[in-house]
């Protein structure tokens, strides 16, 4: 048969208007109901789904064929277009007011009993649907996804090629870049001992095409990070990576502004609200102990140390005289009992506070709190008034180290309030970040990247803990889309940065040197952003984690059940590329299962 000739309607198209026409259709069997005789089939392809209708009693040559259908048989089918008959019409359905009545049915493919249903409604356990993930693509909710990602994509380039940046690839074997996390390494068969990293963005190829004269840059790019997975990571990701010369962070913001919204169209059918509120990093980290805020509800975080400055309440007190601080939030009308407020200072000290204090507002205003008697009236009216309390109120009040402070009640914030099960968004710009933060060593390293410009380059050589930089995140909802700062262009201010962060100058000759040296050929001032793609279409489409979004994923522990990856290779590929595993390993394999595939 020829193929071409199987199909000339996509099954979801159909509607009333068609009735009459007759048409080919092909596609999957996703449901079968055998009724006395005729037998109702839902056609589904990637259009969509219809119903089709074989009565036998008709077409006596279908009998035999159409008995035999099981479920997601690839089949074609031809036949006429008709009205659903009164009362039978699906109203949840687009093409629910009409059916196809067969004339022709050809089995194209038959299939094997399904390893589980495929039908949204059904959970399934998530490893099941990463072996058969060609089954998991075909449920309704997933096939939605993937359009969706592909409209996502589209909505990103055509911002991009009307605001005529150039679609530029970059390589995925380079140099180890240091943006913070592992490295994922490629060892080199032409020179063993050697290895190429997997970028863990384009960030310096970016910067070499602006040094190149392009100008503007853009490109859909895969990304790899060796990091533990979370729900919203995974070892390799998609970023809609970009770059302008001769641009300054407004210019920017105005970019990512409008991807943004057409992306939120694409998905969401709506216009977000704009401009997007701007915060500085700063501000965030005080109002809602995150750089990241869920701003889609208030309940901000209220500095309460003033309240508190001669109080005989020892626990707050000492935690001052320490120069810690004490803060809460309104919670609102939680109208928990006493073993739920137990639970949210159980909660709390989780987070690492010393402790929790709950006030709740009584009718006549008074403050219900274990705490209470030891507050002058006062300072019961301090609190009060600085959280704008009122009857019924539940107000959350934690003194300590001021990050630990914030922190906790911004976590508190999002458990208590964070709004569930409608679809408002909050976009956020958050600025002004700091250009170091200290690891658990206590060392410096960048918040951002290295190759982020200082906002003042003796502020950031006198008192770096301090210093701000030109960096910029996207925020939507609580989640961070993306980050992008204003660029070093400047060779000596890129060694300097590189010197604070304690990589000697003849560390970062090695390391670095080309990029040092591509940096004195007249660099244009310039400055970008990367978007996470696969978090912001998880987002847009209301997924629980990005896997959702990816066609392809890895499981939580980096591996894909559906091919076998990642897999044990034959001694004779790693003796070529000069690699010899070690007996701790190879310890371990003993121990193993054999390994599938080799
Ligand atoms: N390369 C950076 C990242 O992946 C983004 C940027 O600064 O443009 O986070």
């Amino acid at each position: 048969m020829d193929s071409g000739a199987l199909k000339d309607t996509s099954a979801g198209a159909l509607r009333a208007a068609d009735a009459g026409r007759t048409v080919r259709l092909a596609g999957w069997v996703a449901r079968r109901r055998d009724h006395g005789g005729v037998v109702f089939l839902d056609l589904r392809d990637a259009g969509g789904i219809v119903q089709v209708v074989v009565n036998p009693e008709d077409r006596p040559e279908l009998e035999d064929v159409v008995h035999g259908l099981r479920l997601e048989y690839c089949i074609a089918v031809a036949g006429v277009v008709r009205l659903r008959p009164d009362g039978t019409v699906n109203p949840d359905l687009p093409t629910g007011e009409v059916e196809v009545a067969v004339e022709r049915l050809d089995v194209l493919s038959p299939s094997e009993p399904l390893p589980f249903q495929l039908d949204d409604r059904v959970d399934v356990d998530e490893v099941k649907r990463l072996q058969y993930r060609y089954l998991d693509l075909r449920r309704p909710r997933m096939a939605e996804n993937l359009r969706a990602r592909s409209r996502a994509v589209r909505a990103m380039r055509d911002v991009m090629e009307e605001q005529g940046f150039l679609e530029v690839e970059t390589p995925t074997l380079i140099a180890s870049t240091p943006e913070g996390a592992r490295d994922m390494l490629v060892p080199s068969r032409l020179r063993p001992g050697h290895f190429y990293a997997l970028p863990q963005s384009p960030q310096l190829f970016k910067q070499l095409l602006m040094i190149g004269g392009v100008e503007r840059y853009y490109q859909v790019a895969r990304c790899y990070r060796d990091e533990d997975l979370r729900a919203d990571r995974q070892l390799e990701f998609t970023q809609l990576d970009f770059e302008g010369s001769f641009w300054g962070q407004q210019d920017v913001l105005d970019t990512l502004e409008e991807i943004a919204a057409r992306v939120t169209v694409a998905l969401r059918g709506a216009e977000p609200a704009r401009p997007f509120p701007r915060l500085t990093w700063h501000e965030a980290m005080e109002r809602y102990g995150t750089d990241k805020p869920d701003i889609r509800f208030g309940m901000q975080i209220v500095d309460l140390s003033p309240v508190f400055s001669t109080t005989g309440f020892r626990a707050f007190s000492a935690v001052l005289d320490g120069g810690g601080s004490v803060r809460g939030i309104n919670a609102g009308p939680l109208g928990l009992a006493r073993s739920g407020l137990d639970g949210l200072v159980s909660r709390a000290q989780e987070l690492g506070a010393k402790g929790l204090v709950w006030m709740v507002v009584e009718d006549d205003g008074s403050l219900r709190s274990p705490i209470a008697k030891f507050l002058t009236d006062e300072e019961r009216h301090g609190v009060a008034t600085a959280l704008d309390a009122s009857a019924g109120d539940t107000l959350l009040i934690a003194g300590d180290d001021t990050p630990v402070v914030l922190e906790v009640l911004g976590r508190l914030r999002l458990d208590v309030g964070r709004p569930e099960g409608h679809d408002e968004l909050a976009y956020l710009f958050v600025v002004d970040f700091p250009v170091f933060e200290r690891n658990e060593d206590g060392d410096l390293v960048p918040l951002h990247h290295p190759f982020t410009a200082p906002r003042d380059v003796t502020e950031m050589r006198e008192r770096p803990d301090e210093a701000i930089s030109k960096a910029y995140d996207l925020v939507l909802n609580g989640s961070e889309l993306g980050s992008g700062s204003v660029r070093i262009h400047d060779p000596a201010v890129q060694s300097e940065v590189f010197e604070i962060l304690g990589i000697s100058t003849e560390e970062a000759e090695r390391r670095f040197g080309w990029f040092l040296e591509a940096l004195r050929y007249g660099t244009p001032p310039h400055a970008g952003f990367a978007i996470g793609v696969d978090r912001m279409i998880a987002i847009l489409r209301d997924q629980p984690n990005i896997r959702e979004v990816i066609p392809f994923p890895k499981t939580q522990t980096g591996a894909d059940p559906l091919t076998g990856s990642p897999g044990r290779v034959e001694e004779a590929q790693l003796a070529e590329l000069g690699i010899c595993l070690r007996p701790e390993v190879l310890a371990a394999w003993a121990e193993e299962e054999p390994d599938e595939g080799v």
